[in-house]
């Protein structure tokens, strides 16, 4: 079984994602952590983000592992779990996981994590490339502002501290980087189930997923017994 969730930055997908996986006792995947992390080892070899054939090959050696939680990631056998959310990597992150050699590699390693266990899988082109034949797929969004709120949140409790008007600049330009890239760009796949959670809870955006799956799942269950 796997769940997909898609959705740009900011959109509450990470905190939904968790807690669904938690919820059904389900592998939760964050797919953003794995092009950070790529990204990561891509500025510690002092590599140049526009430099593509540099960092192909770069990504192509690296290791990438998580804990069993899935929270804690691993590159090259060191935890990079804070490294990876910050700034540095925010801003060139967009740049490395637009080239095809690295969406590659991260697409065969992410099949390898999820393709054989029920999970959730969170990132931006799930539901459309790296399980296009998901048993669920979800596409959450929220406005602006409330994302730019809450990733200021995020950042607060990692000790940075930014302006929400240079958030929501960060999320604009990497929400157009993600969305213009020729290489499977984030977009709503046809069949998701969209999500907007600008006025939701944590709460009310896992219980909405959690909710869906188990009332899908069960009429599934119905059907097969009947037939
Ligand atoms: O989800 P998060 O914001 O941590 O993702 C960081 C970046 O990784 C995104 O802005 C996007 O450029 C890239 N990404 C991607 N495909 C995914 C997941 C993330 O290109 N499946």
């Amino acid at each position: 079984m796997i769940v997909a969730i898609d959705g740009p930055a900011g959109s509450g997908k990470s905190t939904t994602a968790k807690g669904v996986a938690e919820k059904l006792g389900y592998l939760y995947l964050d797919t953003g952590a794995m092009y950070r992390a790529a990204t990561a080892a891509v500025l510690a070899a002092s590599i140049d983000s526009d430099d593509e054939l540099a960092v192909s090959d770069c990504v192509e050696t690296i290791e990438i592992d998580f804990d069993e939680t899935g929270r804690l990631i691993f590159l090259n056998g060191e935890d990079v779990s804070q490294t990876i959310r910050g700034q540095e990597v925010t801003q060139n992150v967009s740049t490395v996981s637009a080239y095809p050699q690295v969406r590659k590699r991260m697409v065969f390693m992410q099949r390898g994590i999820a393709g054989h266990r029920d999970s959730v899988v969170e990132g931006r082109d799930i539901g459309t490339v790296v399980f296009p034949d998901a048993d669920f797929k979800f596409f959450i969004v929220a406005s602006i502002e409330e994302r730019a709120e809450r990733r200021q949140k995020d950042l607060a409790g990692l000790g940075v501290d930014q302006t929400v008007n240079d958030i929501v600049e960060d999320l604009k330009r990497r929400d157009a980087l993600d969305s213009s890239r020729d290489v499977s760009p984030l977009t709503k796949s046809e069949d998701a189930l969209e999500v907007d959670t600008t006025s939701m809870n944590i709460k009310q955006q896992i219980d909405l997923i959690v909710r869906h799956v188990r009332d899908r799942s069960a009429r599934k269950e119905t059907q097969a017994i009947g037939e």
